[in-house]
Formats: C-alpha cells, structure tokens, sequence
C-alpha cells in the first residue's frame, strides 16, 4: 500500500459511514471496484447480482427456467423456499453467497446461470422480495452495493451514486479473459451475446429498469486502469463528505 493510499484509508475511516450505490452495465468491472472501495474504507461489499443469480440457480435446479424463458408462476411459488445469505471467507475478506445454507458463489457464475438470469429478474416479486433484503443489509449505511437498480430504486437516498460504462468490447474482451484466468471454458462470441443480451433486457424491463439515476456520477472506465478509477474515486468520495 502507498502510503497515500494509506493516509487516505486512515482518515477516511474515521469519517461518517455513508451509503455508496454502483450501477451499471454487465461486465464494466462494477464488482472489482466496488470491492476495492468496500475494502479501502472498512465498508460492506454487497453483490446484489449475486442474489438474482442466487434465484435463477434454484430456479434452475427446478426446471422452472431454461433458455432464457422463466416460468413465472412458478418462479413465485418457489420464493418462500429461498434464503439467501452471505458468509465471509476469511481468506478473500469478501462475502460469498449461501443459498439455503449451500454456498454456491462458484457456481451461480456457470454460464447456464448467466443465460438466463436476467429473465428470472425481469419477475416483479423477486424483485420485490430482493429489494427487501438490500435494504434490510444496507440499513445502518457504510455499505458499497452494486447492481442495476440500487441507485434509482433500492437506496434512492444514498449520498453517493456512481454509474458505471464502457465500451461494448471492452466489456466483452474483460469478461472473456476473466473466465480464461479462471480456467473457465470460454467463447468469446458467446460472451458477447450473452453480455448484449442481458444489457438490452435489463434496460428495457418494464420494473426497475436499468438506468443512470439522475444523480449518479458517470464513471467510463474503458481507458482507465483499476488504479486510475481509486484515484478517481477517492476524489469524488471526498468532494461527497465536503458536500461540493
Ligand atoms: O451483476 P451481475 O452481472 O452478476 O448481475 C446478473 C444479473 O442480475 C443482471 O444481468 C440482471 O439481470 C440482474 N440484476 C438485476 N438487478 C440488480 C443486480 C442484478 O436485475 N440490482
């Protein structure tokens, strides 16, 4: 750690803990940079993606999704059945998911998940019952989530809203090498339709669309390194608790 960053992490903790919303396109990079934010200033990383892949596992697991067409009456009945929760690895220093007292956080990235999670999304009451439990997460403040709706919808109040883009092939190629460092089968033809897919659902779902709240700051990041976006950041952060 250089030891500005470390002056920074040191005084920053000191300060009021806040709410901290990052929306935005498929594979912009949101969750690694909400982390790093979570873990410079001692606050909770939550992935709210992780909790409607969570769903779309179990949904999976039932038959009542596939090809990316769910089957929403019976989507809805299965809500009751799920809990979802997270548990710290101490390790990594970050939450993973735990469905039903399983934790399946590698397995809710396998592409069937990918394919057709955005349909199970689009259902109005698992939205609702998600909604429900960010907020309840969320509700002491010092938290970092990350998603598409946390800005406009789940935390409307927060003091700090970032909205994240880049460019469709940036995107693509991240998500492409980032499966291959994970030793993942990887296509990148599928990767991009799989990105462009759930995008174009997101932003035209008719509940909680996919979209910049009014008040979040753009951040495209498809020339900038993850350093060059903490720069960026700790600047925001600090013009935020200055309120300019
Ligand atoms: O963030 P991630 O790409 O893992 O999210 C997976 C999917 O979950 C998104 O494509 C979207 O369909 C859904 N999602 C959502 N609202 C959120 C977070 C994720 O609809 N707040």
């Amino acid at each position: 750690m250089n030891l500005f960053r470390y002056n920074f992490a040191a005084r920053m903790k000191k300060k009021k803990k806040i709410t901290i919303t990052v929306d935005g396109y498929s594979s912009c990079g949101k969750s690694t940079f909400a982390k790093a934010i979570a873990s410079e200033l001692d606050y909770l990383y939550i992935d709210s993606g992780a909790m409607y892949r969570a769903v779309t596992l179990y949904c999976l697991r039932r038959g009542y999704v596939s090809r990316g067409v769910a089957d929403a009456g019976s989507v809805v009945s299965l809500l009751p059945e799920i809990s979802i929760t997270f548990l710290l690895n101490r390790e990594t220093g970050f939450n993973e998911t735990v469905l039903n007292g399983e934790n399946v956080e590698r397995e809710i990235r396998d592409r069937a998940v990918s394919d057709n999670v955005s349909a199970v999304s689009t259902i109005p009451e698992v939205r609702r019952k998600l909604v429900e439990l960010q907020r309840e997460i969320g509700a002491g403040g010092g938290i970092v989530m990350d998603g598409r709706d946390i800005g406009t919808v789940v935390f409307p109040e927060a003091e700090l809203k970032i909205f994240m883009t880049a460019t469709p092939e940036v995107r693509a190629r991240r998500r492409y090498l980032e499966l291959l460092g994970k030793g993942l089968p990887a296509d990148y033809a599928a990767v991009e339709k799989n990105i462009n897919d759930r995008d174009r659902i997101d932003s035209s779902r008719e509940v909680s669309p996919l979209r910049r709240a009014d008040d979040a700051v753009v951040l495209d990041n498809s020339n900038m390194t993850p350093a060059e976006q903490m720069v960026w950041f700790r600047k925001l952060y600090t013009q935020t608790l200055n309120g300019s």
